[in-house]
């Protein structure tokens, strides 16, 4: 059961990453290979931006706002939550059924998989809030000139593939999100 899963996995991230390069014209490389690597996908970091966003009074109060809203604390809150049903479940794996740690630990990351998905989307929902909240203080010509400033500096990615790695929401995203209402 455990082998199929992980069989599974790495399948489903090969498909993944296949599609990202057909869709966005990236290139197969050598982190898109440890990214089908199971507990290694874990640690491998995902650069998100080739450049440094330049500065603007939106990007101020996009951080103003995560600020303000307490987004840093909560995501912290979140993590937290998810680390105690991490350890209850290795617990259980290696007293409970008295499992080997090796195969806990695979367990461990497969049943991660849903928990992260759904942290990142919960970022995300923080990210389209503090635009929220910097468009307020601001104006759409403001907001729309950020934004096109955000694309040129990010690596575009898909939506699939930003939900399953990334903490921040493609800027594209932002942008429909934020100006077309
Ligand atoms: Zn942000």
């Amino acid at each position: 059961m455990l082998y199929a899963l992980l069989c599974i996995e790495i399948v489903a991230r090969v498909v993944l990453e296949v599609r990202e390069c057909r869709l966005t014209g990236c290139r197969f490389g050598f982190f898109a290979v440890l990214r089908l690597l199971p507990l290694v996908n874990d640690i491998v970091p995902l650069p998100e931006s080739r450049a440094e966003v330049p500065q603007s009074r939106f990007v101020n109060f996009h951080e103003e706002a995560h600020r303000a809203l307490h987004h840093a604390v909560l995501r912290n809150l979140v993590k937290i939550v998810f680390l105690m049903c991490a350890v209850w479940f290795l617990a259980s794996l290696l007293v409970r059924m008295q499992m080997p740690i090796w195969q806990a630990i695979l367990w461990l990351h497969l049943a991660a998989i849903p928990f992260r998905t759904f942290f990142h989307y919960y970022c995300w929902n923080q990210e389209c809030e503090a635009d929220r909240y910097a468009l307020s203080k601001t104006d759409r010509k403001m907001a729309k000139a950020a934004m096109r400033d955000l694309s040129l500096c990010e690596i575009p990615r898909t939506l699939l593939f930003a939900l399953i790695y990334r903490e921040h929401p493609p800027v594209a995203l932002r942008r429909k999100r934020l100006l077309n209402k």
